[in-house]
């Protein structure tokens, strides 16, 4: 028996989710030698909720089709425990059907009408009412009662999303005892009372997970953990009132729920969704994350085999994330059965290197804040555009430059000096005075900030501050209105706007105008490092969102906006403006010597949606200039489709190289492996390394070892590389 609790030592999951047809082809045997195969230690199995898999004593809780008297559920967890694995009692509850609706209409969501809120055949119960007080929680006592699991987790949860307003009697009275007034009869973030409905709703859900645990725990034992399943794509988690930061400092294991593809994001998301939910949750906590053995994108194929590199690239972008492996199938027998021979090499790997996988320390080069607040108060209905879109820019513009960060939320920037030299604020609009102290205090430290577009400019529920908060530092004050725009670009021709450039600082001079130095001379080299690589180009392309501002003489312009010109019929295609005061990058000394960059003009939107290199390039370099060249870890031959973190475990570093080249045009789709390389690594280390070990290609390399750094080349990069440098 391990001293350890299951949630410590169970690193690999897997899950046959069963569908209703299952009672009557469920082949234990195969499972059990899949189980084996893959190396599993638990297995995530459906007990109750929408569906039983279970003879309930509850008349309400439907059984699946064909279960009858059978216990399907009870049978697989007493082959889980016969095989030495944790098990986790699924639960789907969020739904029920017409007859529960018939027999407790109170317990299920109203409009503004009072007609209930129906999903397709069924009907969406309300968080607040008795279902989730009193039918659920004996549901699980019952469930614990007949199989002891070790936990339980839910699918969802957290009952209706934000878009919907539920005007059923149970919220009324609710709300009200939270000190609300009547329930908002529309969505007005300006309105105190919605924002009122807004926090309540967040701590009602904390709540809800407080007390489904005392359930679970009561009844199962201290261990027996209730666990919702958490999503790791920034809008769901506040569009369902999932408070992160609470939610996630309380659970002892995380289950991630991240499968979908999106139409933006390529696997380097998997890697970010790992990394910031560490940060919230800390690094001694698992986080199995259920990974698709079926086609989970768009369209959605529950039954077709995923391609296995598709697979591959995803769960070794969570690896490099801090997440576990946990393989997952829709129902128990297949007639693609290619999908069943995905899931065996990568947990294998996994078992034989889970030594540098799990209970270290991830050390970046900078951070790059996020916080839920600022997505709610200050992205409101276009948080897409305004919050996550930036934020996703200096995610890949840091990535195409290999330059490894962490997701850092405003809270913790008190403590991360010690950590990073460097922070970037990617429109991060909403701050309370608390966190605005925390910067101006890691700038105070010597530490570097990197601002763009409106950071600063509200409170943290989002109302406008009369001046930025951090205009001081920075030297940027706002001015009135805007330019540009943030959505994508009118693609029809005619009517093309947003056709603007910046101009960059003349080669020969330091600053895009403001004192001059008149005794420069005239060579190509007084630009600021921010500039580097743009040698041989005045002007770079824009199309972006630029607030106005005006700069205070302590601060550098390095760049000026040139406003928009007709891009057709060619002969018109001129600049009218070819030179305006408008400012769109600065950069200051702070009093501590860090260096206060602010990319007024949207160059994070914009890389993230155009994928213009220069924009890239710029941010790296201001990164690079905060460094003051001492970045923990730099790799070159990378093409920008090699992306490092940097962990550190009793001394040694490990190294993750994860090969982003995509093939397909659908972000996250892949069918092949392009083997990457050489790719030269050079490591900041104290000590005198003697050689690096490459757990994937499963060999050692010698490096050199020169002032500080140690490098090694790494031939090639098919899915990813894990270094490990003793
Ligand atoms: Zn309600």
């Amino acid at each position: 028996m391990s001293a350890q609790p299951w949630y410590k030592t169970a690193l690999r999951w897997g899950q046959t989710n069963l569908v209703e047809c299952d009672p009557k082809r469920y082949d234990g045997n195969f499972w059990r030698e899949h189980w084996k195969k893959t190396r599993v230690q638990g297995v995530i199995i459906n007990a109750g909720g929408i569906v039983a898999y279970y003879p309930s004593k509850f008349p309400l809780h439907h059984r699946a089709d064909m279960l009858g008297e059978r216990d399907l559920y009870g049978e697989i967890v007493k082959e889980a425990r016969a095989a030495g694995l944790a098990v986790i009692a699924r639960m789907d509850s969020n739904r029920v059907a017409e007859d529960f609706y018939a027999a407790h209409p109170e317990w299920v969501c109203r409009d503004i009408d009072g007609n209930p809120y129906r999903l397709a055949d069924k009907y969406v119960t309300c968080i607040g009412s008795d279902y989730y007080r009193e039918y659920l929680p004996s549901v699980m006592e019952e469930i614990i009662e007949r199989s002891q699991p070790d936990g339980f987790s839910d699918n969802s949860w957290a009952g209706l999303p934000r878009k919907h307003i539920c005007y059923c009697d149970s919220c009324k009275t609710q709300f009200r005892a939270y000190g609300g007034g009547e329930i908002p009869r529309k969505h007005d973030w300006e309105d105190e009372n919605y924002r009122n409905w807004l926090r309540w709703n967040f701590t009602r859900r904390t709540e809800l997970w407080k007390f489904n645990n005392q359930v679970t725990r009561k009844a199962g034992g201290e261990n027996c953990a209730w666990m919702g399943m958490i999503s790791g794509e920034p809008h769901h988690n506040s569009q369902r009132f999932i408070d992160l930061q609470k939610i996630l400092a309380e659970t002892p294991i995380v289950m991630l729920d991240h499968q979908r593809r999106n139409a933006i994001d390529g696997f380097e998301q998997n890697t970010e969704a790992g990394k910031r939910l560490h940060e919230m949750a800390g690094w001694d906590k698992l986080i199995p994350e259920s990974t698709p053995q079926y086609q989970l994108g768009a369209p959605v194929f529950r039954l077709s085999s995923m391609p296995p590199s598709e697979v591959r690239l995803w769960a070794t972008s969570g690896f490099a994330g801090g997440i576990q492996p946990w393989w997952h199938h829709i129902g128990s027998s297949h007639e693609d059965r290619r999908q069943y021979k995905t899931a065996e090499p990568i947990f294998q790997w996994h078992e034989k290197n889970q030594d540098v996988l799990v209970n270290r320390t991830l050390t970046p080069d900078v951070g790059v804040v996020w916080s839920q607040q600022n997505q709610d108060y200050f992205g409101r209905d276009e948080s897409d555009e305004k919050t996550l879109a930036p934020f996703r820019g200096i995610v890949k513009a840091l990535d195409r430059h290999a330059i490894p960060y962490v997701p850092l939320h405003p809270d913790d920037i008190a403590s991360a000096f010690e950590r990073v030299k460097c922070i970037i604020l990617p429109n991060i609009g909403a701050l309370s005075d608390e966190q605005i102290e925390h910067i101006k205090s890691f700038a105070a430290k010597g530490g570097s900030v990197i601002a763009t577009g409106e950071t600063s400019t509200a409170t943290l529920y989002g109302d406008r501050r009369p001046e930025l908060a951090l205009s001081e530092l920075f030297g940027v004050r706002r001015g009135q209105g805007a330019l540009g725009g943030t959505g994508p670009i009118n693609p029809d021709i005619e009517t093309w706007g947003r056709h603007t450039y910046l101009r960059l600082a003349p080669e020969n001079r330091a600053s895009a105008y403001g004192p001059q130095d008149a005794t420069a001379p005239k060579e190509a080299s007084k630009r600021n490092p921010i500039l580097k690589g743009l040698e041989g180009t005045d002007t770079i392309p824009f199309g972006g969102y630029l607030p106005l501002m005006t700069v205070d003489p302590s601060a550098e312009v390095l760049a000026t906006y040139i406003s928009d010109f007709p891009i057709f019929p060619p002969e018109t295609s001129w600049m009218r403006e070819p030179k305006s005061s408008t400012p769109a990058i600065t950069v200051k000394t702070s009093p501590a010597g860090g260096k206060m960059v602010w990319f007024i003009a949207d160059l994070d939107r914009c890389y993230g949606r155009d994928a213009n290199p220069d924009h890239a390039q710029i941010i790296a370099n201001a990164v690079n200039l905060a460094l003051e060249g001492n970045r923990k870890i730099e790799l070159s031959g990378t093409y920008g489709v090699i992306t490092a973190e940097l962990y550190e475990q009793d001394g040694r570093k490990i190294v993750h190289l994860n090969n982003r080249l995509l093939l397909s045009n659908v972000p996250g789709r892949q069918y092949d492996l392009i083997p990457i390389g050489p790719v030269e690594v050079r490591l900041a280390v104290a000590g005198k390394p003697a050689k690096a070990e490459l757990r994937v290609a499963g060999k050692s390399v010698t490096g050199k070892q020169e002032g500080g750094i140690f490098s090694f080349v790494v031939d090639a990069i098919l899915d990813h590389e894990v270094v490990v440098v003793e």
